[in-house]
């Protein structure tokens, strides 16, 4: 569709993380690239390499650049990659095969380099050695490189965007939100994608605007255009007029009167009404969270997510780069407990792996699975928990526990990694504390059973609703059904929530839904311990915990456990906020 530039041009999706920003889109193609496939004249082979040369020429420019940027901020080690990438360009076995395909098929360079890529491609996955086949992501990554140059198409690189920019892409990867220089982007959309996808968890910590699920707002969007985006109503606006940005404006100060008010109790207690303690704990990945944390004085960390330091170090970091992230999380905390997850590698999150990319991936080789078949990994990750144990207040919790088998399978590597650590005589928390997350449907089913084997349990609702519900937390096709309200899925909660109460271990929410102060409400009333949240969403929660009575959230549960529908209980659940709260603008 092509648009009038002056006109405003409304696009409607799904509304991800919440805040305003007005500035210039700048559309981000990265999974477009196609391929040209044309034949050539004879006595253009010569004229096709020397493409292919100069290609080589800039993408070497490219990668070496990196390369260094990578080695001043994080050290050779992590640069080694690039070389990799570097040995992969210059291969001179490739380009021989590209030069007489070139010559053989009279076709063009980039077709010819692509089909030599991808016959590479497979011939490294079907490796047995782990070695050989983890040289297919470095493969992929140089083909993509070469032939966005070769093809002259304008890559964006998400780590150098101008200022102001609103990014439109297909898909967000958690690993571009890595690379993303949050200092200039101002939010961004996405074609696809679900409210709980990683991308925009990430999104949500940083306080950037989102909006997903727009379908094909990168069709309908140029790089340059003016574009307003909505992240609280899922809406983004090309060319806005001055009429609905001075209506956004008012909005805005609204907004920033209630942020006013929900940070005066920032400070305050976390405890409700009638003097029931809440912790707030924080969702965190890495040290680079702590400060806003902090800030927000939560009680500890309730989930560290460590795939944020594997998609940082994009791959398999070393044993003492973990550690020292791991203390340097444990240190901020302070005497308030961190509870680091071990690696939840799979679903959205591949860190380039291709082993966990498949199709099914939420349903396939995700979390407590790949560590309990790669146990390497696994079991260096644990080390440098266990060492960081030494010094803070940590405990360590396993994702996707799907029965009480994988949840001894486990721990038993957990026993045998300290028993290398005693022998070595290197210092960790004898007594560390071991949880499980409950996200599996089989898991809170069998929850007694867990919990007889956990020192405490962390309900994660982002994937529990998805398996619950069949819903794939990412298809923006099904994402209406996902739906945290369904009386499905409040019950599993208070069954889960009952179970580590009867067992008397604590029960923690770190799914999204903790940080939404309306759900904050209810889970407090069915008796969680604590709430693990998005520091961002503190002020907000604390806020209404430090307004309700126990007794009335409790009734609210009562409530809601006889509501028949979602419609029915987000009512109840609004009822409850505002007569909790009342009108913080009047
Ligand atoms: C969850 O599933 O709710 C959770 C906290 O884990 P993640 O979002 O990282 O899958
Ligand atoms: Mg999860």
């Amino acid at each position: 569709m092509s648009k009038p530039v002056s006109k405003e041009i409304i696009l409607e999706g799904i509304p991800a993380s919440p805040g305003v920003a007005h500035g210039t889109a700048l559309v981000y193609l990265q999974n477009q690239l196609e391929v040209p496939n044309f034949d050539i004249a004879e006595t253009a082979v010569e004229s096709e390499m020397e493409r292919l040369e100069q290609a080589i020429i800039e993408t070497r420019a490219e990668i070496t650049a990196v390369r260094n940027k990578v080695a001043e901020s994080l050290g050779d080690g992590e640069a080694a990659i690039f070389d990799a990438h570097l040995m992969v360009l210059e291969d001179s076995a490739l380009i021989s095969e590209v030069a007489s395909e070139v010559r053989n098929l009279q076709k063009n360079v980039e077709h010819c380099y692509n089909n030599v890529a991808q016959r590479y491609i497979s011939f490294f996955s079907s490796m047995e050695d782990e070695y050989l086949k983890e040289r297919v992501s470095d493969i992929r990554d140089v083909t993509r490189r070469l032939l966005h140059n070769l093809i002259g198409m304008q890559k964006v690189n998400l780590g150098d965007i101008p200022s102001d920019s609103i990014v439109i892409s297909e898909d967000i990867t958690p690993s571009d939100t890595a690379d993303m220089d949050r200092s200039k982007l101002l939010g961004f959309a996405t074609d696809v994608g679900g409210k709980t996808s990683h991308s925009v968890i990430m999104a949500r910590s940083l306080r950037i605007p989102a909006v997903v699920g727009m379908h094909d707002a990168t069709k309908h969007i140029k790089s340059g255009d003016q574009i307003l985006l909505d992240g609280h109503d899922g809406i983004i606006v090309i060319n806005p007029t001055q009429e609905r940005l001075y209506k956004y404006g008012k909005l805005a100060t609204e907004r920033k009167k209630l942020d006013t008010i929900y940070a005066s109790s920032i400070a305050e207690p976390s405890c409700t009404k009638d003097g029931v303690a809440i912790d707030l704990m924080a969702n965190v990945e890495g040290a680079q969270d702590m400060e806003q944390a902090l800030s927000m004085q939560l009680d500890g960390v309730g989930l560290f997510r460590t795939e944020g330091i594997f998609l940082r170090h994009h791959g398999y970091p070393s044993e003492e780069v973990q550690y020292d992230e791991y203390v340097a999380v444990a240190k901020a905390s302070g005497s308030n407990p961190v509870i680091i997850r071990t690696l939840d590698v799979g679903g959205d999150k591949t860190i380039g792996d291709q082993r966990v990319k498949e199709d099914n991936s939420f349903m396939g080789f995700r979390a407590i699975r790949f560590c309990l078949e790669n146990i390497g990994i696994f079991k260096t990750q644990l080390r440098a928990i266990l060492r960081a144990s030494a010094n803070g207040n940590v405990k360590l919790m396993y994702p996707m526990i799907s029965g009480v088998v994988e949840l001894r399978r486990a721990n038993e590597v957990l026993e045998s990694v300290k028993r290398e650590l005693r022998e070595q005589g290197i210092a960790f928390d004898e007594n560390i504390e071991v949880g499980a997350m409950v996200e599996v449907p089989s898991a809170a089913i069998v929850v007694d059973l867990i919990a007889e084997q956990a020192d405490f349990l962390s309900i994660g609702t982002n994937d529990l609703i998805q398996y619950l519900m069949a819903v794939d937390r990412l298809n923006d096709r099904v994402a209406h059904l996902y739906d945290p309200a369904h009386p499905a899925v409040l019950r599993t909660i208070k069954a889960i929530i009952d179970g580590g109460n009867q067992a008397k271990i604590p029960v923690s929410i770190c799914g999204e839904i903790a940080g939404e102060p309306m759900f904050a409400a209810l889970l407090v009333g069915m008796g969680a311990s604590s709430l693990s949240l998005t520091a961002s969403s503190l002020p907000e929660v604390k806020y209404l915990i430090r307004q309700i009575n126990m007794k009335a959230a409790q009734q609210l549960v009562v409530d809601v456990l006889e509501s028949n529908s979602s419609a029915k209980t987000m009512d109840l659940l609004e009822s409850f906020k505002n007569d909790s709260i009342g009108d913080l603008l009047k």
